[in-house]
């Protein structure tokens, strides 16, 4: 019935690595590693994690005309994802220039690019791709207004997923949405806002779904995560021990895994432990798109 198991509306950006013995400080020069250029971007790493893993997913994006959206574009090809609804020009592509030292602490600077130029019209624009989708997902990488706009032309029976990431405070039509709302620690924090929150994870996903949502699911990294929906009490989801080598993009693989699982009719927890699968083999190999697992590489985990 539907053409997509998931549509993901959100960022693409190139990520531009260099490897530095100290990162420099304010008028300072330093040399490094030659460039690595990788393609990134929440909206466009949960669309290949979906992909990867058998979904028929589809892209909602903008990416400049430049040799970094091409990038963008062919990578999202070679995974199987539908890149018919990505948008071209306006902006240079989004970019991430990130400077990592021996340690493995980074410093980042993003230009947003053709990601802030994603409007509520291109998602007007995109009504046959929305209705065409069993579940769509969305981050923060992108303008809130074209989040909202998303919501506001969602089909009836088309779920929507979530992740508040770089995390704001969010409207409550948007809240009102999400099934599930999916946070880490740091995100359940920002949008709790004023609500605050104390205690356990449990006692959080209770303060986030009092704030609108119809499920809500904070992820606890090696801890696994907890889910809630409804009046039941929160349900613990346990992880995968593995040996954690690189833990960039675990959270979009487990969320693009979660989103998938739900549109295919399982319940909250069964999709979470199946996600936290997917989010360990992610954390087992360096890198984000191409750490993230097939369905046959999760089900030998
Ligand atoms: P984010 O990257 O958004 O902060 P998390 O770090 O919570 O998200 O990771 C998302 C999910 O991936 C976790 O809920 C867990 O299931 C899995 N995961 C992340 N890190 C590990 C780890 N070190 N070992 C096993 N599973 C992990």
């Amino acid at each position: 019935m539907y053409d997509y198991d998931l549509l993901v509306v959100g960022s693409a950006n190139a990520d531009l690595v260099i490897g530095v013995e100290r990162r420099p400080g304010a008028g300072e020069t330093v040399l490094g590693s030659d460039l690595a250029v990788h393609p990134g971007g929440k909206g466009a790493n949960q669309a290949v994690a979906a992909a990867r893993l058998g979904a028929r997913t589809a892209l909602l994006a903008r990416v400049g005309e430049d040799g970094h959206g091409r990038l963008l574009l062919d990578s999202q090809a070679e995974s199987g994802v539908d890149t018919a609804g990505v948008l071209v020009g306006g902006a240079p592509t989004g970019v991430a220039l990130i400077t990592v030292d021996p340690s493995g602490d980074n410093s980042i600077v993003v230009s947003p690019g053709a990601n802030a130029r994603l409007t509520p019209a291109d998602v007007r624009a995109a009504e046959g791709l929305l209705h065409a989708s069993r579940v769509v997902s969305a981050q923060l990488e992108i303008p809130l207004e074209t989040v909202v706009e998303v919501v506001r032309n969602l089909p009836e029976d088309t779920r929507f997923v979530l992740n508040p990431s770089p995390p704001r405070a969010l409207p409550p039509e948007v809240l009102a949405a999400c099934d599930p709302l999916i946070v880490n620690e740091h995100e359940a924090r920002v949008v709790a806002g004023g609500a605050g929150l104390g205690g356990t994870p449990e006692e959080w996903a209770r303060a986030l779904l009092a704030l609108g949502p119809r499920s809500v699911v904070v992820t606890l990294g090696a801890a696994g995560a907890v889910v809630a929906e409804g009046t039941g009490a929160p349900v613990r989801v346990p992880s995968v021990k593995v040996e954690a080598v690189d833990t960039t993009g675990a959270g979009d693989a487990f969320t693009a895994a979660l989103a998938w699982r739900l549109g295919a009719g399982e319940s909250l927890a069964r999709a979470a432990a199946y996600a936290a699968r997917v989010g360990a083999a992610a954390v087992t190999r360096a890198g984000a798109q191409v750490s993230f697992p097939t369905a046959r590489e999760v089900a030998a985990l």
